[in-house]
């Protein structure tokens, strides 16, 4: 069967890129398109096309995993003064390599990268706002949870 999935052709040899790591759960290698030499992506070894495919424990396992490799970046020879852990989840997100990954993006204070937010950012929200919000997520929070679960079965 042919394989349409970049990073799934990647973590089965089919496609090769420069490997960093790789365990049960997950495989790291270098971003083709580096923001900053020494930028990785960590990818599930089991395809999932978003954050709510990946089984609860390989999401925990990419954070694990990520939080090394930025450990290791810094120790590097890399110019690394910062790290930024990113994940972007949906088109809408940014994301555009549909097998859900963590980037390790090793950072300096010269690098050009950064994030652009929106007018009116600054002002910040009132507090009644904030507890409006809150508490539209604890609704759906509980069944959430139990969805997350109950696919790990
Ligand atoms: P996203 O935009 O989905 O968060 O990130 C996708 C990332 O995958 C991009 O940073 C892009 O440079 C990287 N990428 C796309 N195709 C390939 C590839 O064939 N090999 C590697 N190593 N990285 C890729
Ligand atoms: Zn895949």
């Amino acid at each position: 069967m042919i394989n349409h999935c970049i990073f799934c052709r990647i973590i089965s040899g089919q496609a090769e890129a420069s490997f960093v790591y790789r365990d049960e759960f997950v495989t790291a290698f270098m971003d083709i398109r580096p923001i900053n030499p020494g930028h990785l992506l960590v990818v599930p070894n089991q395809h999932a096309s978003n954050l709510g495919e990946v089984d609860d424990h390989v999401g925990g396992h990419m954070f694990v995993v990520g939080r090394k490799l930025a450990m290791a970046l810094r120790r590097s020879e890399l110019r690394c003064e910062g790290v930024n852990l990113f994940l972007a989840d949906g088109a809408a997100a940014g994301q555009t390599v549909f097998h859900s990954h963590l980037h390790v993006v090793p950072r300096h204070a010269e690098d050009g990268f950064g994030f652009h937010f929106p007018p009116g950012y600054t002002i910040g929200a009132s507090r009644a706002d904030l507890d409006a919000v809150a508490s539209e997520v604890r609704v759906v929070l509980d069944e959430t949870w139990i969805d997350t679960l109950a696919k790990r079965d």
